[in-house]
């Protein structure tokens, strides 16, 4: 029995002229995210064909596949000629396992009008020999604990009745490029995430405060950029020594602001690295009323600091919500290992929760901005994440 992958894409259908563009993207996604895995691959009918040359590793390419932006469903499936007595065979040997003791029933979908069998009419036919050859086996058409579907396409006889959901999104790289501000906690790499699942190549910068910091809170850091890359590919940490700004806003500054005048200079050389590296806009993990900083006056203050759009998709989310996505994408295990992170050094007693611009414009100027900037600049130390391919 000859078993493939069909891969099912959902919102680049609705691209109009720039849809092949967005599905070629898609096909050399999933080539990177296959790496040097044997197969075929090819696309026909808003459908990606991947047809692995060792049937045993069907397993590791679906696992590989529900990485990757753009797909919504990922189905393994048997495919055998366009033929009914072929079809029920197979559909047997295909599903028997699956359906012993099962209520069920089949759904057929005749892609191929050419076929002299309508879809009510196959289904009919391969449910009845389902039914004679699987004694346990019963019919439910409201509620049945499996679907078989029968897919008649140009190519042949598609057979299947397990599928897996996947990350759904737009591909990687059909949206531009953007700066991630990774930290190590649960927030940002959700953050990075999700603006990566619509398209975005995602480059990251940590600020990183030695000796208040340690090496292992680096690590942690590019542990998260490693983990996104398994969705992303590639992803370029940018790490900024911080600590010369820390101490100079804890010495200048007073102490309601140092949060808000390290946030504003994050931002600042975050942009900075952007424009150095092609990318068009910042992310963060904010989310409104979270922490001091990031009340709606903290944000007005923090969004001054520079000019290119901040992307903040966890703006209107609870820590709740937040973490259960963590979860489901395998960051949160990493974030909640008990590092120290660079804002948690210097935390003020007292911080403003509604900051006046002017206010926190005033107290910076006391600083040697501009120079500290540049010095940080200096001393970026830029790592590449590859994505782990083989397990
Ligand atoms: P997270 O859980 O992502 O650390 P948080 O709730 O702790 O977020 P803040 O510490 O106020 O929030 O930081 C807000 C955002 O600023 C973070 O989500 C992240 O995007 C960015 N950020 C904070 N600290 C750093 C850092 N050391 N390096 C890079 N970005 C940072
Ligand atoms: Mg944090």
């Amino acid at each position: 029995m000859n078993q493939i992958i069909l891969v099912k894409y959902g919102e680049i259908i609705l691209k109009g002229l720039n849809r092949g563009a967005f599905e070629r993207m898609l096909v050399d996604n999933i080539k990177r995210a296959l790496g040097s895995l044997e197969y075929e691959i090819s696309l026909r009918q808003a459908t990606v064909y991947v047809e692995p040359k060792q049937q045993e590793q069907i397993d590791e390419f679906t696992r590989r596949l529900s990485r990757v932006f753009g797909i919504i469903w990922i189905v393994p499936c048997a495919v055998c000629e366009k033929q009914i007595e072929t079809i029920c065979k197979t559909a047997l040997d295909y599903t028997k396992d699956d359906l012993t003791g099962k209520r069920f029933k089949v759904e057929s979908k005749r892609a191929d009008k050419r076929f002299p069998m309508v879809s009510q009419e196959i289904s009919a036919e391969v449910g009845g020999y389902l039914l004679e050859h699987i004694p346990s086996l019963s019919v439910d058409v409201h509620n049945p604990d499996e679907i078989v579907t029968v897919e008649i396409r140009e190519n042949g006889a598609y057979i299947y009745c397990r599928r897996i959901k996947g990350q759904g999104g737009l591909p990687t790289g059909s949206a531009s490029r953007a700066m991630l501000l990774l930290s190590g906690g649960i927030d940002s790499p959700v953050a990075g995430y999700m603006m990566a699942k619509r398209g975005l190549i995602l480059e990251a910068v940590n600020f990183f405060s030695h000796p208040y910091t340690s090496e292992r809170a680096k690590e942690k850091v590019l542990e998260l950029a490693k983990i996104l890359s398994e969705y992303t590919g590639k992803v370029r940490v940018h790490i900024v020594p911080f600590t010369e700004i820390q101490l100079a806003i804890r010495d200048l500054c007073p102490e309601e602001y140092l949060t808000l005048i390290m946030r504003r200079l994050m931002m600042q050389i975050a942009q900075r690295l952007a424009e150095e590296n092609q990318c068009k806009a910042l992310i963060t993990g904010e989310s409104l009323g979270q922490v001091a900083s990031q009340t709606t006056e903290a944000l007005c203050v923090t969004n001054d600091a520079v000019s290119m759009p901040v992307f903040r998709p966890l703006i209107g989310m609870d820590k709740v919500e937040i973490t259960q996505i963590a979860e489901r994408i395998g960051t949160y295990e990493t974030s909640i290992l008990p590092y120290e992170d660079c804002c948690t050094v210097f935390t003020p007693r007292h911080p403003a929760t509604k900051p006046k611009l002017e206010k926190v414009l005033a107290a910076q100027r006391k600083m040697p901005v501009e120079e500290l900037v540049q010095r940080a600049m200096e001393g970026v130390e830029t790592i590449e994440i590859d994505p782990e391919f083989e397990v």
